[in-house]
């Protein structure tokens, strides 16, 4: 029998390909095989050309048997002695099931590598120029997942800046979620979907407006940011337009 393989999980950004780090690009050019998900570029395929290219994304895999067979695969062409890339949308380590898929690898005794990647919620801070950490203002940010495993729809508050994923398709139900979470009505919110491509869409909003978000990003991967680092840097220009606007009695 051959030699065990071992398995590379890299992180390949949110979105265009030159987002997967160097390392990234330079391992999975050694890959016999690639598992890849749906969100990842396949321009990505240019870095390892000769490699056997398997879909493992959304249509029939994303549920918990789909989720054994991609264990399975990872342990069968790893005991085939192959170089196997598992790569994933964004960070592994974030909404990923990474924790599955090394628990099934280390039961396997098969050796693993993580290369991380940028996450969206890091990609939307900087499509829209917004940090998440602000100083003085912002001092913590929760990666918050808004379905739970039930699919039902959970908000917190539980840092200044809250930045929730897989909720696009529900955005009136979150603002409600939000406000029963103790966030107030004029909380800025930026909505940001396909952050890292060249089609990336982002729209500002408050919580009271948050709903108004779903017909410009319907059907598309979103991420919405809550609170300090969702807020409009204070340019000399917007301050400027806040002064003339309590000059002129306009509430600003
Ligand atoms: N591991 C991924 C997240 C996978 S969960 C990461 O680190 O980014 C899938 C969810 O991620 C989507 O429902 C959406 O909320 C978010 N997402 C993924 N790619 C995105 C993108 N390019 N723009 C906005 N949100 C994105």
């Amino acid at each position: 029998m051959a030699d065990a393989g071992h398995v590379i999980f890299i992180g390949a950004g949110p979105g265009a390909a030159d987002l997967i780090t160097l390392r990234g690009a330079r391992l999975l050019g050694r890959a016999d095989v690639v598992l890849y998900d749906a969100l990842t570029d396949p321009a990505l395929r240019e870095f390892a050309p000769h490699a056997e290219w398997i879909h493992v994304g959304k249509r029939g895999f994303c549920d918990s048997t789909g989720q054994t067979a991609i264990n399975a695969l990872l342990v069968r062409h790893a005991l085939a002695g192959r170089c196997v890339v598992r790569l994933k949308g964004g960070d592994p380590s974030v909404f990923g099931r990474l924790e599955e898929e090394l628990e099934a690898l280390a039961d396997a005794g098969i050796e693993c590598e993580v290369v991380p990647g940028v996450t969206a919620a890091i990609a939307a801070a900087a499509a829209t120029k917004r940090p998440l950490t602000r100083r003085g203002s912002g001092r913590s940010v929760s990666l918050t997942t808004a379905m739970t495993r039930e699919r039902t729809l959970h908000a917190a508050r539980s840092a200044d800046t809250e930045v929730f994923y897989m909720a696009g398709k529900q955005l009136a139900a979150l603002a409600r979620r939000l406000r029963q979470a103790g966030w107030h009505e004029d909380t800025p919110v930026c909505v940001v979907s396909r952050a890292g491509w060249p089609d990336e869409l982002h729209s500002d909003h408050t919580i009271a407006s948050l709903g108004r978000a779903s017909v410009l990003h319907s059907g598309r991967p979103t991420v919405v940011t809550v609170g300090a680092g969702a807020a409009p840097l204070r340019t000399a220009a917007s301050v400027a337009e806040s002064r003339s606007c309590v000059g002129a009695g306009i509430p600003s």
